[in-house]
């Protein structure tokens, strides 16, 4: 890779009127310092992908695309969530740049590893994961809810890289391998680490939002949980069978509890057979909605349409 790469930074926005100015200011003093010191190609911009917003986001970028360098823009028609504004910006970008970073428009990731993140990218890898160091400047509601989602992804076999959000670097080759990538239920952290290629992680320490307020309420949060865990595991459904699995095996104990009673005491009429049947048929439905589900789980994963692998490089003669 000897070419000076152009480098693309995709930003979603989503009502961020409040950041968008002095976000691309600091953004741009990066672009002209690496530009100067011969790093990027003079040709590099910043994509800002504004997701439907309802407020002055799009005719601020607009403003910036007429009167400052480096700005581009892409207005979607309606709000589509972060993942799909930044995948949409990915795939903007994908044929017009060699790589590209992915950042959030409010800078709480430290834009000073970029430079590090390019310096991973030149020695030749593909993807370049930025990864928090710490969260002091997080409350402490934020930070115990993202350590405990991390955990519980990783118990739901997510592969995914610890404490890395969307800020990371991808070459262009990557993106496209990602475009492939045919599912609705985008979550990218998941999706990223099933490309392969060479990756590193670059650390950086986490800011605060210095304008405007998170647009990822509690609620956002637990659905975004909820759908990485849903869009990549099929566990929830094992889980079932095994909880069946566990019923019949109360349901023994308890049926030979039952019969101790019912002989050795005077048990109402019926209770015996009730109890039997409450366990015995409980962990039967169970079980049988397990395996229903692992069908339903196969079903899901061939409707993803996932690619089946990432061809790097094929020697022939
Ligand atoms: N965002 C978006 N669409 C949405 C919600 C958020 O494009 O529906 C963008 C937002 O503008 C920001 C990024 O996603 O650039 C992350 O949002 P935020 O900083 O509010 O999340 P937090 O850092 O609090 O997790
Ligand atoms: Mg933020």
């Amino acid at each position: 890779m000897e070419k000076t790469p152009v480098l693309a930074v995709v930003v979603p926005c989503y009502k961020e009127e409040a950041v968008l100015c002095e976000t691309h200011k600091r953004l741009s003093q990066l672009l002209d310092r690496l530009t100067a010191e011969g790093r990027i190609a003079p040709e590099s911009y910043i994509l800002y992908v504004n997701d439907g917003s309802t407020d002055h986001t799009w005719s601020i970028i607009k403003d910036l695309h007429q009167n400052t360098p480096y700005a581009c823009g892409l207005n979607l028609a309606a709000n589509v969530g972060h993942q799909n504004a930044l995948m949409a910006g990915l795939n903007a970008v994908k044929e017009r740049c060699d790589a590209a970073i992915s950042i959030d428009a409010d800078l709480q990731d430290d834009i000073n590893a970029i430079p590090e993140m390019l310096e991973r990218y030149m020695e030749g890898c593909d993807i370049v994961y930025g990864v928090r160091r710490e969260r002091k400047t997080d409350t402490l509601f934020k930070r115990t809810t993202a350590l405990a989602f991390y955990r519980m992804m990783k118990i739901m076999g997510v592969k995914s890289i610890y404490n890395h959000a969307d800020y990371r670097l991808m070459s262009r080759r990557a993106i496209q391998q990602l475009c492939r990538f045919r599912e609705r239920n985008l979550y990218l952290r998941g999706m990223v680490p099933l490309i392969g290629y060479q990756t590193a992680c670059v650390y950086y320490n986490r800011d605060k939002r210095f304008a405007g307020e998170s647009k990822y309420p509690f609620k956002k949060m637990l659905n975004f949980a909820i759908d990485g865990i849903t869009s990549f595991s099929v566990k929830p459904v094992r889980m079932i069978f095994w909880l069946g699995c566990i019923f019949i095996l109360i349901a023994f104990f308890v049926t030979l509890w039952t019969l101790r009673v019912y002989y050795l005491h005077d048990a109402v009429p019926g209770w015996a057979s009730l109890i039997i049947s409450i366990w015995l048929v409980g962990g039967v439905v169970l079980v049988s909605l397990g395996i229903v589900g692992e069908y339903i789980g196969k079903i899901y994963i061939e409707v993803k349409d996932r690619p089946r692998y990432n061809e790097e490089e094929l020697l022939l003669r």
